[in-house]
């Protein structure tokens, strides 16, 4: 975003906020009295949505089948981001959010990478990332490690409570059972990924570097963390390189990226391609936990596992 854009939505935030005060925090007419949670993208939905069930009105601001990465607000979601009772969003993944929360009251910003353990973007992934990300030092696709969603879960079930205690046994109540979900998912990654004859995994974008670090893969990622950062012919020479020296027979493309790149690489290495899904946007006619579940059938395959009953 230039200086000029942000300047200018600076002072529609100062200018907002005086006007809508007193409305932030207890619901408003639009959401039926119900607080309003502003979720910045599908995992966030998702994760709000469960543990805000039938009391909060949630809405997305990146709309479904669309890279949240380089979202771009309107001049009426940054009015939405500054009448919500709470935003759920992770800071570092899109920069249009970060500036309009910047200008959000802290207590109505729920930064979901501020709740967990987080780790270092490396430095391989910060030198492919030519649009950004370099505001925060940590990979921010924390999402796709159960666990650690469910951490958050337990987190933003607090949050809920404290922002409407009428109904805060009911948010932690849910919170509870959707970590319980998540910690299930996570076993069965655990368990699903174990005694695998690879453990290489070549990625579109460096998603999926938390779900590596959780079941004792390697990513290597053709683009860096950003998924629209083209890759250099450097860059997929030693791609190709390693994913032969490693026997990677499967290279992993994402629906939202063109899988050319993937294609060229895969024909290279002589290796097929298959998807996988970072989830950041809304899988087709499933939720997160079945778009997790189909990722660790993909990776089961690709990772020749072993075959497990039940
Ligand atoms: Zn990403």
């Amino acid at each position: 975003m230039s200086r000029m854009r942000s300047l200018v939505l600076t002072g529609a935030l100062l200018s907002a906020t005086t006007a809508t005060a007193a409305a932030c925090g207890s619901g408003n007419a639009a959401t039926g009295g119900k607080p309003a949670v502003m979720a910045a993208f599908y995992p966030l939905q998702w994760i709000s949505q469960q543990v805000g069930g039938p009391d909060v009105s949630v809405a997305g601001l990146t709309k479904p089948g669309t890279e949240p990465h380089d979202l771009e607000l309107t001049a009426r979601q940054v009015a939405d981001i500054q009448d919500s009772s709470l935003v759920v969003y992770i800071k570092g993944v899109q920069p249009a959010v970060d500036e309009a929360v910047a200008g959000h009251a802290s207590a109505k910003a729920f930064d979901a990478a501020s709740v967990v353990a987080t780790l270092p973007a490396t430095a391989e992934e910060e030198a492919h990332d030519e649009h950004g990300h370099d505001d925060v030092p940590y990979d921010p696709h924390i999402w796709l490690d159960p666990s650690r969603l469910a951490t958050v879960a337990g987190k933003l079930g607090e949050r809920l409570a404290e922002a409407d205690p009428a109904h805060a046994a009911a948010y932690r109540q849910r919170a509870a059972a959707t970590a319980t979900e998540l910690n299930k998912l996570d076993e069965a990654y655990r368990s699903g990924l174990t005694g695998c004859g690879k453990k290489t995994i070549v990625t579109s974008h460096a998603a999926f570097g938390y779900l590596a670090a959780r079941y004792g893969l390697e990513q290597i990622a053709v683009s860096g963390l950003d998924p629209d950062a083209e890759p250099s012919p450097t860059r997929l020479a030693q791609v190709a390189d390693v994913a032969k020296r490693q026997n990677v027979t499967t290279i992993f493309t994402e629906e939202l990226v063109s899988p050319k790149v993937a294609e060229i690489l895969a024909k290279e290495v002589g290796a097929q391609t298959a998807v996988l899904n970072p989830i950041e946007s809304a899988p087709d006619g499933g939720d997160y936990l079945s778009a997790a579940k189909q990722n660790l059938e993909a990776l089961r395959k690709a990772l020749e596992c072993p075959t497990t009953e039940g």
